[in-house]
């Protein structure tokens, strides 16, 4: 029985331990933590220059309703998609492509790898990137993990399959099922300035049922925020200069 327990004690030791050593970036959700020790990671660009990002789609639901205000608006924005969703609305990937959006890799599904080893996660990874290449006709850059929380196993797997990790500076909370354009609106002026990285979902696929839709109505107003502050918008690959956007590890720029 001695023996047992101390192999039980030894086993879990090993696992607790395994764990920890794939939670060590996820500190990188701590806002406040990774905008001073990485602000690249944090989406911290160029001064003059505010990068509009979207998760959770493609939703047949809300994602065009997306795409036309982004028309309507002039813009031109990076979608973080989960690849299991463009394999059952392909057209939609296919559109935002065709409207000059940017897409980028948010995962297989909307799993966190805290508890996966960097082998399985190496091979989600691969098969997402390997199905909006083959979807969308174009190679993804960034990857973004679900809730933000990065673990080791993600860092590897980036590495493996030449994406950069990237979170936001900048969000809306729109997935809070009493949040309205307005909450959105007065959450994003928060910390809304020029190198910011916004984040808002085309979806409510992991959110309150309708909050897209909070997210769908604060964009003319942010439009007018971001004018109003003489600032340009556009996707990730137009958020820093050619020379520093391919490290977002990188910690002497902001
Ligand atoms: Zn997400």
């Amino acid at each position: 029985m001695v023996k047992w327990t101390t192999c039980t004690h030894l086993a879990l030791t090993s696992i607790a331990a395994v764990w920890t050593a794939n939670a060590i970036p996820s500190v990188t959700a701590l806002a406040r933590f990774r905008s001073a020790i990485f602000p690249k990671l944090h989406g911290i660009g160029i001064e003059d220059h505010v990068a509009i990002t979207f998760d959770d789609g493609p939703d047949p639901l809300s994602t065009p309703a997306f795409l036309n205000e982004l028309d309507r608006l002039k813009w031109r924005a990076t979608f973080f998609v989960l690849a299991e969703r463009v394999l059952s609305w392909p057209y939609l990937l296919k559109e935002m492509v065709d409207a000059g959006h940017e897409v980028a890799v948010h995962g297989l599904s909307h799993k966190v790898h805290l508890l996966s080893d960097p082998f399985t996660t190496t091979q989600e990874m691969k098969r997402a990137k390997g199905i909006i290449e083959e979807v969308g006709g174009i190679s993804p850059k960034w990857f973004r993990p679900p809730h933000g929380i990065l673990s080791t196993a993600d860092l590897l797997a980036c590495s493996s399959t030449g994406l950069h990790p990237i979170l936001w500076s900048c969000w809306g909370k729109e997935w809070l099922a009493s949040s309205t354009p307005r909450s959105v609106l007065a959450e994003l002026r928060k910390e809304l300035r020029g190198g910011a990285t916004v984040l808002l979902h085309d979806s409510d696929f992991t959110s309150a049922v309708g909050s897209w839709r909070s997210s769908l109505g604060a964009l003319s107003g942010l439009a007018e925020m971001i004018e109003q502050m003489g600032l340009r918008t556009g996707p990730l690959y137009e958020h820093w200069s050619c020379r520093h956007w391919l490290d977002p590890w990188d910690s002497n720029q902001g």
